[in-house]
C-alpha cells in the first residue's frame, strides 16, 4: 500500500527521491487513530487529537520536497501534530526541532514507540510564533499550519541562504509561499498553489 501510495506521488509530480524513499518506509497507519487506520495509505489527511489533522501525503511530500533539504542541515518545523511530517524530514538525515502549542497532542506524541527510533528530533511544547531563538538560526523553517501573515521572529531565525516554506492565509484561502533569504539578508518570496491547513494560533494551549 505504501509503494502505491508513492507511485500516486510521483503521478502528482513529486520528484525528490529521498522524499518518496522516506514516504515509503514509514508506516503512516501508527500515526493514525485506530478508526481510520485502514485509510493511512490514501492520500488523504484524517483527523487526529485535539481537532487537529495528519497532513495529506501529497502535502508533505510537497512541502519537503522545496524545502531542499542537504543532509545535516538544522530544521525548524512549526506545528508538530502527528509528527508525521517530523518523521519525514528526520529519514532524509537532518536534525528537526519541532515545536507543537496543545500540550495534549505534545505529551501524546511523547508516549508514541516509534519516534524512539529518531533520535535527531527534538521536540518542544511552545508558541511557534516565537520559534526557538536559543537553537537557532536554521538552515530551513517549515510551518504546517495556516499563519495569518509571515511570523517576523521565523524570519529572524532563518539563516541566509536559508528556505521557509509557509502556507499563509485564513480559511477563506491560503497559498503556499516559499521564502529564501539571500547571503545578504534580502528576502525573495514566491507564491506557489492554493494550501488548505489549519489555522496557526496564537500563544500555548493547556
Ligand atoms: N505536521 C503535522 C500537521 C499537524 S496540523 C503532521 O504531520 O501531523 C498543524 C499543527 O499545528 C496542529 O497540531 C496545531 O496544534 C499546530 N499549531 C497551530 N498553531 C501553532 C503554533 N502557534 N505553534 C505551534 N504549533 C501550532
Amino acid at each position: 500500500m505504501r509503494r502505491q501510495l508513492v507511485q500516486l506521488l510521483r503521478e502528482k509530480k513529486i520528484k525528490d527521491e529521498r522524499v518518496l524513499a522516506a514516504i515509503e518506509n514509514i508506516p503512516r497507519h501508527f500515526f493514525l487513530d485506530p478508526a481510520f487506520e485502514h485509510h493511512a495509505y490514501e492520500d488523504k489527511a484524517f483527523p487526529i487529537l485535539a481537532g487537529q489533522t495528519i497532513s495529506q501525503p501529497y502535502t508533505v511530500a510537497y512541502q519537503t520536497e522545496l524545502l531542499e533539504i542537504k543532509k545535516f542541515d538544522k530544521v525548524l518545523e512549526i506545528g508538530t501534530g502527528s509528527a508525521y511530517q517530523a518523521c519525514v524530514l528526520a529519514e532524509l538525515g537532518i536534525t528537526l526541532f519541532t515545536i507543537e502549542r496543545q500540550k495534549d497532542l505534545y505529551e501524546h506524541v511523547g508516549k508514541f514507540f516509534f519516534l524512539k527510533k529518531y533520535f535527531n528530533i527534538k521536540r518542544f511544547y511552545g508558541d511557534g510564533y516565537e520559534g526557538l531563538p536559543s537553537y537557532g538560526p536554521f538552515d530551513k523553517i517549515i510551518v504546517t499550519a495556516a499563519a495569518p501573515y509571515i511570523p517576523p521572529k521565523l524570519v529572524e531565525q532563518l539563516k541566509p541562504g536559508g528556505i521557509f516554506v509557509i502556507p499563509v492565509g485564513d480559511d477563506k484561502g491560503q497559498k503556499m509561499l516559499k521564502i529564501t533569504k539571500d547571503a545578504a539578508g534580502n528576502l525573495n518570496t514566491q507564491e506557489l498553489g492554493a494550501a488548505s491547513f489549519v489555522p496557526m494560533l496564537q500563544g500555548k494551549n493547556y
